[in-house]
């Protein structure tokens, strides 16, 4: 079966809410993938920031391996080593022992989540962003800032107030005493990577500390070392009252999670919320070893240094205007609206990004990824500016 092959059976079978795939994946080894036609590509998009360690990577494959062969799945009437494990790690990472971890398995029912846990203040107002993305389900579409996606499913939740991404004025005056919670992405990833004035963050933080309102960061691409911190956020300095990640924390698996900080961790009480995969054995075994390969071969650090690496020698292809974002979420933004061209052309000389909007493409490979991969999408980013220029 080739690539033509399964793209006729996908339309025969699948929805079209998605563009038909023009590739089929069909095995990859870290940030290297093969389509059902026997391509190879560098996969810079990492399954869109979730494949952190890349495909199969052993030490995830062996937590997984191990755990499957012991103990599939066990409902929330009981616990789980390996859930407990993860939330410890993730109460570690946040810096505050009050902080409080529920499992799901996408970034939109974590948001979710963080909705109705700011419905226990008492308030129901909601402060989100123009531009944002926070998912699709009903509730997450409400917040998301984007009309294209909300136009056809209206109405949406009452009660939700969007203002410009960056604006630290426009958001005080949205901010209020009735406010329950603002969301805000650290940096807008399906947006196009858009990053924040400096000290956005640490001026909703104070307008939320003095209105009372929970200030969510939505870190369900930012998260798990993608931007070289272990939170998107933590640049800023500031300590928010939820953090929701996805993406990248089941390293490949679908796994979520909504930490709450501080006293906010106790607004829940049982009965307010459940999920029944939530904190499964398996997408949590594959979780902790992910974090604890991170934390042991000093990944963040890398990825630190990769984002200098790709601004020094990505800015200065001709064609492009910027390139930012942070660790290994990188914006690449070019003078032409001509991503999309420029994505097939990458396509075809074998790596795999994403136009994240006409004049933006959007990479968050593998944390792991090599020098040398990252060399050679350099070299070929710059024959292709130069072919399509
Ligand atoms: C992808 C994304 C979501 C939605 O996650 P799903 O797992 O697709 O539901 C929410 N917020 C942000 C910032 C995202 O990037």
């Amino acid at each position: 079966m080739k690539n033509k092959d399964f793209a006729a059976l996908w339309s025969q079978n699948l929805m079209s809410n998605y563009a038909l795939p023009s590739i089929t994946l069909v095995k990859g080894k870290g940030s290297i993938v093969f389509d059902a036609d026997g391509k190879r590509y560098v996969d810079m998009l990492g399954g869109i920031a979730t494949n952190i360690l890349g495909h199969s990577h052993s030490a995830v494959v062996s937590a997984v391996t191990r755990q499957i062969k012991t103990l599939s799945h066990v409902s929330n009437f009981y616990s789980h080593p390996n859930a407990i494990e993860l939330a410890q790690l993730l109460v570690r990472l946040t810096g505050d022992k009050q902080s409080r971890v529920f499992f799901a398995q996408s970034g939109a029912e974590v948001n979710e989540a963080a909705i109705k846990l700011s419905r226990k203040t008492g308030r129901t107002r909601i402060v989100a962003m123009t531009g944002s993305f926070h998912g699709r389900t009903m509730g997450s579409l409400s917040l998301t800032g984007q009309n294209s996606k909300r136009t056809s499913f209206v109405p949406l939740l009452k009660n939700v107030k969007h203002v410009p991404f960056g604006d630290v004025k426009k958001a005080k005056r949205a901010i209020n005493s009735r406010t329950a919670m603002v969301i805000v992405e650290p940096i807008m990833g399906e947006a196009g990577v858009i990053v924040p004035p400096l000290n956005y963050l640490k001026e909703l933080r104070q307008a939320c500390t003095k209105n009372g309102a929970l200030l969510v960061i939505d870190a369900v691409q930012t998260g798990i070392g993608r931007t070289g911190q272990w939170f998107g956020y933590e640049h800023s300095g500031i300590k928010p009252d939820v953090i929701t990640v996805a993406k990248g924390l089941g390293a490949g698996l679908p796994l979520a999670a909504m930490i709450a900080v501080g006293k906010t961790s106790q607004l829940f009480e049982p009965g307010d919320h459940g999920s029944t995969f939530g904190g499964n054995p398996v997408t949590t075994a594959a979780s902790v070893a992910a974090i604890k390969w991170i934390e042991k071969n000093k990944i963040l650090i890398k990825c630190k240094a990769d984002f200098r690496f790709l601004v020094s020698n990505v800015s200065a292809i001709s064609g492009v205007s910027e390139v930012r974002g942070a660790g290994l979420l990188v914006g690449i933004a070019l003078q032409k609206n001509i991503s999309s061209e420029v994505a097939a052309a990458l396509q075809a000389k074998g790596f795999l990004v994403n136009a994240a909007n006409p004049n933006t493409i959007r990479i968050a490979p593998a944390l792991n990824v090599s020098k040398k991969e990252l060399n050679q999408f350099v070299k070929t980013f710059k024959e292709v500016m130069s072919d399509v220029n």
